[in-house]
C-alpha cells in the first residue's frame, strides 16, 4: 500500500471496533458513575466506656454506603466537629470511586497537615470510600488490595502478672488457648515495675507524692522478670513487652540489650517519637527487635526509620495515619526494606478500625502481627460483622467492602460520655514531680 493510501485508511478507520466499545461498556456494566450524597458522623460509647466515632458516606446509589473509623479517645469530640463541620461540606457531591484523588486533595484541603485530628478524619473517609469501592466491586477490600497473602491474621494476646509465677501462669495459660504470640506486662500497667509506690522514697515536701516511675529500678525488674517465665515456658512462646516510652537514651540501650537473651518477638515502643534517632545506637548494639510508632500520625516519623532499618515493625494505628490507602502504602514500603508491620489496636480501639488493619494485613507479604482487641457481645450486634479472633488468629465476615455494617438505632441507645477532664490521657511523674513522656 502507498503511503498516502495507508494514512488514508488509518484516518477513515473507526477509532475502536463496534465489537471491542460494546465489550469495554459491559465491563462498566452495573458500576454507573456515581457521586457522595451525603455524610453522616455517628458517635457511641459501644454500652461500655467506648468514645467511638463512625463516618458513614453515603452515596447516590441507592442503599450504597461506606463505614470508616475516626477513633480518638483523648479529643473525641474535636475529631466529631472537624467531620461535621470541615470535612463533610467539602465531600457531599465529590466522585466516591476517586480514592486516592481524594486523600490528596482532603490532605491538603486544611493547608496544615498530618495533625493527629485532620489524620483520623482522613481515616474515616478513606475507610468508608474502600468500604464502597468493595461493595461496588462485590469483594472484600483485600481481594482489591492483591488477595490473601497468608490464610488469616494471627494475633497477639495480651497477658500480665502482679509476680513472676503469675506471669508464667498467664503465658501458660494462653499459649495453651492458642496463641503463638503473647505480650507479657508485669504489675501496675505500663512502665508496670518500675513504680515507686505513693508516699514511699525520698519525696519532696509538699511535693508529688503519688506512684513515680523510676528508669534504673524498671531496666533491673522487667529483664529478670522474662529471664525467670523464659526458666519455665521455654523459648517456645514468641515473647512480647510494651515499654510504652518510659525509657530514656542509654537507659534504652541497656534495656534492649537486657532483653537480648530472651529472644524477644519484640519490644515495643522502647523510646518516645521524640527520641527516634537513638533507635540506630540501640541497633548498633543488639539484636532485640523493635516495634515503633502507636502514636504516629506524620509520615515523616515513620519513613526515615524504614528507610534506615532501624527498627523491625512499623505500628501505627491504621486510623490514626490516614486510613488504608496510607496503611497499604506502608505495608509496601516495609516489604521493600524487609521490616514487618504490626497494626496498634489496644482497648479503646474500635471494630471497624480493626477491620481496616486486617484488610492490609492479610493482603501483604509484610505482614508481621495484628494486636488483639475482643469486644463485648452487644458490640458485635451494633457492628454486625466485626472480626472473630479464634486460637490467636483473626477472621473477618468475607462480605464485600469492609465487611462490617452499624446498627445506628443501638449505636444512638449508647451516647458518648464525655471524658474526666476533657478526656485527658493521664500524666505520668517521677520522684521529684518531673512530667515523664507516657
Ligand atoms: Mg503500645
Amino acid at each position: 500500500m502507498e503511503r498516502r493510501n495507508f494514512l488514508k485508511s488509518l484516518l477513515a478507520a473507526p477509532a475502536m471496533p463496534a465489537a471491542a466499545a460494546d465489550d469495554y461498556t459491559s465491563r462498566l456494566k452495573g458500576l454507573p458513575p456515581i457521586t457522595i450524597k451525603d455524610v453522616k458522623v455517628i458517635a457511641t460509647s459501644g454500652g461500655r466506656n467506648y468514645r467511638w466515632i463512625f463516618l458513614k458516606i453515603i452515596t447516590s446509589e441507592p442503599g450504597l454506603y461506606g463505614i470508616g473509623s475516626a477513633n480518638d479517645n483523648y479529643q473525641t469530640l474535636a475529631v466529631a466537629t472537624a467531620l461535621e463541620k470541615h470535612l463533610k461540606p467539602w465531600l457531599i457531591g465529590k466522585d466516591p470511586d476517586r480514592i486516592e484523588d481524594l486523600w490528596n486533595s482532603a490532605d491538603y484541603r486544611t493547608y496544615w497537615r498530618s495533625g493527629p485530628v485532620n489524620n483520623k478524619v482522613l481515616g474515616a473517609m478513606d475507610e468508608a470510600l474502600w468500604d464502597i469501592k468493595g461493595k461496588r466491586a462485590g469483594m472484600p477490600v483485600y481481594e482489591m488490595l492483591g488477595g490473601r497473602a497468608h490464610d488469616a491474621v494471627a494475633c497477639y494476646d495480651h497477658v500480665s502478672g502482679r509476680t513472676k509465677e503469675q506471669c508464667v501462669e498467664a503465658v501458660t495459660k494462653s499459649a495453651e488457648s492458642g496463641y503463638r504470640h503473647i505480650r507479657l506486662q508485669y504489675a501496675e500497667g505500663y512502665g508496670g515495675g518500675g513504680f515507686i509506690p505513693a508516699n514511699q522514697g525520698s519525696r519532696v515536701e509538699g511535693g508529688y507524692q503519688g506512684p513515680a516511675f523510676d528508669e534504673d529500678q524498671y531496666v533491673d525488674t522487667i529483664p529478670a522478670v522474662f529471664e525467670y517465665v523464659r526458666s519455665k515456658v521455654g523459648f517456645g512462646p514468641k515473647l512480647l513487652h510494651d515499654v510504652h516510652s518510659h525509657l530514656e537514651g542509654t537507659n534504652a540501650i541497656l534495656f534492649a540489650k537486657k532483653m537480648e537473651p530472651m529472644h524477644m518477638f519484640f519490644v515495643e515502643d522502647l523510646l518516645a517519637p521524640e527520641r527516634l534517632d537513638w533507635y540506630k545506637e540501640v541497633r548498633k548494639v543488639c539484636a532485640t527487635p523493635q516495634a515503633v510508632g502507636e502514636v504516629f500520625s506524620n509520615p515523616a516519623e515513620y519513613y526515615p526509620l524504614i528507610a534506615e532499618r532501624s527498627v523491625d515493625f512499623i505500628r501505627t494505628r491504621v486510623t490514626a495515619i490516614g486510613g488504608i490507602t496510607q496503611a497499604r502504602k506502608i505495608a509496601t514500603v516495609c516489604e521493600v526494606f524487609g521490616l514487618k508491620t504490626a497494626f496498634q489496636e489496644g482497648g479503646e480501639n474500635d471494630p471497624v478500625n480493626q477491620l481496616a488493619a486486617y484488610h492490609v494485613d492479610i493482603s501483604s507479604p509484610a505482614f508481621g502481627i495484628q494486636e488483639e482487641n475482643h469486644f463485648p457481645p452487644q458490640v458485635h450486634e451494633m457492628l454486625p460483622g466485626t472480626a472473630e479472633i479464634r486460637k490467636g488468629y483473626m477472621y473477618g465476615s468475607g462480605r464485600p467492602g469492609l465487611g462490617i455494617d452499624i446498627n445506628e438505632e443501638m449505636a444512638a441507645k449508647y451516647p458518648i460520655v464525655e471524658g474526666r477532664n476533657g478526656g485527658a490521657y493521664g500524666t505520668e511523674r517521677n520522684i521529684d514531680g518531673t512530667v515523664i513522656i507516657p
